[in-house]
């Protein structure tokens, strides 16, 4: 007798690692998706040798898994350096770790309250010495809230910290979980943020080629799911089992699962001829109040050169979803302290659904299974590249839980 395959409903990271683990023990696995390709919101536009991520999302080295699973030299990774440039209406503020940037050391004591930015440090230290599960269990609050009981405030906060942050977390005010806050100081301190050579989709892209062929059929939207069948059109396919690995928006709609709100973001790509831009050095240009509406700008090719052949591709993001046609050329002079006025609009990406919000207390633990049908997605963990891949691997266990009949484990 055929046994039919487990389905598992979503290519992006989270649909990946479950089909990944599901194939690894013996168990025969369909993925539909509904896009032409995988990667969900992990994605590369490339045109004209122009790589264009869909947003600009960064790899964090120090992933746990990430580096179980993930092949780091194919990948090939083009680190960021540990710095970061404020753009404030009393100049550019360089800051870094004197360790990697020493020539930006008289900039970086020179800016902010040495109170304000000694807090901070010894807080993300603090950080870094604790293991993920303490941190995922401890008491949780809002980041801002956070950081200012523990003396990180004033300009230093206003200028740098929060402007960081609110483009890793994509809102304004840090009311984000300082639980993740806190691990994603955790993985700065342990890691490297990082380019793949060949843009981000190279993830997905290294996921989806170690699976057997024909295990993703593209195309293939569900329109419905039960325990062990899913819709598609007008066919009924037959499963062992079903794992929703969509985004949380789906995944409401296919299973009745709580969603939550979304943050959003546009990302603009220019092109400016080459030459030296931020002292060459791949780097995180934050607002620090100069720069209208622009959260953060990067110099992609300062650290991936092949990112645009022959010239300087900067990307840069505003929270919120904008204009294609938003005048960046000001904004942009003052945080390259450059006449950006020429640079060439290349792409424009507004992503309305870009992160799931983490409001506090934020549970990294979500069930992987509810009412028989199986659930992966960032949504399930946290709102990163890690927590898509675990929640894929941890749906991907309760379901070979369920079917070698130990019921599903308390993951
Ligand atoms: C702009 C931006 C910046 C980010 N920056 C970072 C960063 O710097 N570092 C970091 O770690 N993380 C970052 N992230 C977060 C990270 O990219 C996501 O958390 C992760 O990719 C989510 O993966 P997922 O598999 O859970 O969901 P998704 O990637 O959304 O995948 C869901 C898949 O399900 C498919 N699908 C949906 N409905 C159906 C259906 N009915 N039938 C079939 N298929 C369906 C979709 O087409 C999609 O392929 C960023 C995200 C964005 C958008």
């Amino acid at each position: 007798m055929n046994i039919a395959p487990v389905i598992i409903i979503g290519s992006g990271l989270a649909g990946l690692s479950a089909a990944r683990q599901l194939s690894i023990h013996g168990v025969e696995v369909l993925v539909l998706e509904a896009a032409d390709c995988v990667g969900g919101r992990v994605r590369t536009d490339i045109v004209d040798g122009v790589h264009m991520d869909h947003g600009f999302q960064l790899y964090n080295t120090a992933y746990p898994e990430g580096k179980r699973v993930l092949d780091y030299q194919a990948l090939d990774l083009h680190p960021f350096s540990a710095g970061v440039i404020s753009a404030t209406d009393h100049g550019r503020v360089k800051l870094g770790d004197p360790r990697e940037l020493l020539g930006w050391l008289p900039s970086s004591v020179t800016s902010g309250s040495l109170s304000a930015k000694a807090a901070f440090v010894r807080y993300a230290l603090a950080q870094a010495r604790k293991s993920p599960a303490e941190i995922t269990h401890s008491v949780d609050g809002s980041a801002h809230s956070t950081l200012e009981r523990a003396g990180v405030t004033g300009k230093f906060y206003s200028e740098v910290i929060q402007p960081f942050f609110a483009g890793v977390f994509l809102e304004p005010n840090l009311v984000t979980s300082s639980r993740f806050m806190n691990l994603v100081l955790l993985t700065f301190v342990k890691g490297k943020p990082s380019l793949p050579r060949n843009g981000m989709q190279a993830i997905p892209d290294q996921l989806f080629d170690a699976l057997p062929t024909e295990t993703v059929r593209f195309n293939a939207k569900v329109s419905g799911v039960s325990t062990d069948s899913v819709r598609v059109g007008s066919e009924v396919i037959n499963a062992r089992a079903v794992v929703v690995a969509t985004d949380s928006t789906s995944a409401h709609e296919l299973s009745g699962v709580d969603a939550p709100a979304w943050n959003s973001v546009t990302t603009w790509y220019h092109l400016a001829p080459l030459g030296t831009l931020d002292e060459g050095k791949p780097v995180i240009i934050v607002n620090g109040g100069a720069a209208g509406p622009i959260t953060n700008s990067v110099v992609l090719t300062n650290a991936v050169p092949g990112y645009a052949p022959g010239a300087q591709l900067i990307s840069t993001s505003a929270l919120g979803i904008h204009e294609r046609s938003l005048d960046l050329a000001r904004p942009l002079s003052t945080m390259h302290d450059t006449d950006a006025s020429k640079w060439e609009l290349v792409g424009h990406y507004p992503i309305s659904q870009a992160l799931p919000a983490m409001t506090p207390p934020h549970v990294f633990r979500s069930p992987a299974e509810r009412e028989g049908i199986f659930l992966a997605g960032d949504y399930r963990t946290s709102s990163s590249i890690q927590g898509a891949m675990v929640s894929g691997r941890r749906a991907a266990d309760a379901v070979l839980a369920n079917i070698s009949g130990q019921g599903t484990p308390h993951v």
